[in-house]
């Protein structure tokens, strides 16, 4: 087996794979499965800060892009597309597919979006039916402060779509304050959940816009309006993956702390080895994407001259049995990636991967100028 240091999917604790094995049931008639999902769907919301409603869809991360963007475009809607990323830039696709006409607004990759110059550009054009955002855009590891971002919108009446899918439950997310309509997560990132399921939480208002639509929603499995009454029905419109649903019930268990929020341990486990990590990068000598707005869950570094990104996760792969990412779209060859997020946020886990890195450097000819694990574990506060 590899040790899967991807920036998702992330790897899976024992105590949520023993759970998807419980015996099997039919969740459509079943009242116990319309309980259990409820309840992890109310503890869910409670962590992302909220009291707009959640829901567990059988498809993994993309499956929440598509559903908003199916469920809210009407065929000539503007959309407003936040774009410093690939996922970012993403959502026009999904936009044009349902009707809409994507505007973009496109900024520096290597930063966050400034609220300052979206503010400038609000003021001159902003008859938006929605916008979409990406809070980590996974490629660059980019962090966008949607708290502050998603205000300025709603002033606008604009409703704001954010995909927090490697994000979410690495940084702390308080929808309600940052007024968020929808938001995405997805199960296998930064919760270490097995890929499949995607996370959506829904405000009263996003609903509305679509139940006030002059044309229906142009999907089955992507219209959010169909799973909104399932527990009033008790009725969902295709059969749920209860096993998966049970076992990302116990993978929540495991991040759950004080009054059920996030807890605070995880968090700020988070921080403080993605800095480490960073630190120690740069300390080797190789230089990050980013310039800034660098997130808790995956950090890009690139791939110095004269070195090829395959070469080096291979010989990482192969011969030390761990797996980083390279990137793709415009960031294909230019970077790889470590993902800390979730389960693979643990000391020992990354210390393995720098110092397996440092060697891999070493045997391609690129010597760093210290040994990463030693720094990394110089770097990491006492958790
Ligand atoms: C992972 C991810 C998704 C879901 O896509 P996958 O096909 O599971 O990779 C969506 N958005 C972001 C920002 C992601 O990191």
């Amino acid at each position: 087996m590899y040790r899967m240091m991807t920036p998702g999917p992330t790897m899976v604790r024992e105590n949520v794979r023993l759970a998807r094995s419980m015996e099997a049931m039919n969740p459509d008639i079943d009242s116990r499965f319309y309980e259990e999902y409820r309840r992890i769907c109310q503890k869910i919301s409670r962590m992302l800060y909220t009291e707009n409603e959640s829901f567990l869809l059988c498809g993994e991360g993309i499956l929440g892009l598509e559903a908003a963007c199916a469920s809210l475009t009407q065929p000539g809607d503007r959309v407003l597309v936040l774009d410093n990323g690939i996922f970012g830039r993403g959502f026009q696709d999904f936009v044009t597919l349902y009707g809409g006409r994507p505007v973009l607004y496109t900024v520096d990759d290597k930063e966050p979006i400034q609220v300052e110059g979206l503010k400038r550009f609000l003021e001159r054009d902003h008859d938006f039916t929605y916008a979409t955002l990406v809070h980590c855009d996974t490629p660059s590891g980019i962090l966008n402060d949607v708290e502050a971002i998603c205000p300025l919108l709603k002033q606008y009446g604009i409703l704001t779509v954010v995909d927090s899918v490697s994000a979410m439950f690495g940084h702390s997310l308080h929808v309600d304050k940052g007024q968020i309509d929808i938001v995405c997560g997805g199960s296998q990132k930064a919760l270490s959940a097995p890929i499949g399921l995607t996370l959506v939480t829904i405000s009263q208002n996003a609903f509305r816009a679509m139940e006030e639509r002059n044309v229906p929603i142009a999907s089955f499995y992507a219209n959010l309006l169909a799973v909104k009454d399932y527990y009033q029905n008790q009725w969902f419109p295709y059969s749920m993956p209860a096993s998966d649903i049970h076992g990302l019930g116990i993978a929540l268990d495991n991040i759950i702390g004080e009054k059920g929020r996030l807890s605070r341990d995880v968090l700020a486990r988070h921080e403080n080895l993605a800095r480490a990590v960073r630190q120690t990068l740069v300390k080797a000598g190789l230089s990050l994407y980013l310039l800034k707005g660098y997130s808790n869950t995956v950090t890009a570094v690139r791939v110095p001259e004269g070195m090829k990104d395959k070469e080096i996760l291979n010989t990482m792969k192969e011969k030390y049995g761990i797996m980083i990412a390279g990137s793709f779209d415009y960031l294909a060859g230019k970077v790889i990636r470590i993902g800390h997020m979730g389960e693979n946020a643990n000391v020992e886990d990354l210390a393995d991967t720098l110092w397996a890195l440092t060697e891999t450097f070493r045997e391609l000819g690129h010597p760093l100028s210290c040994n990463m694990k030693e720094e990394f574990l110089k770097a990491c506060n006492p958790i």
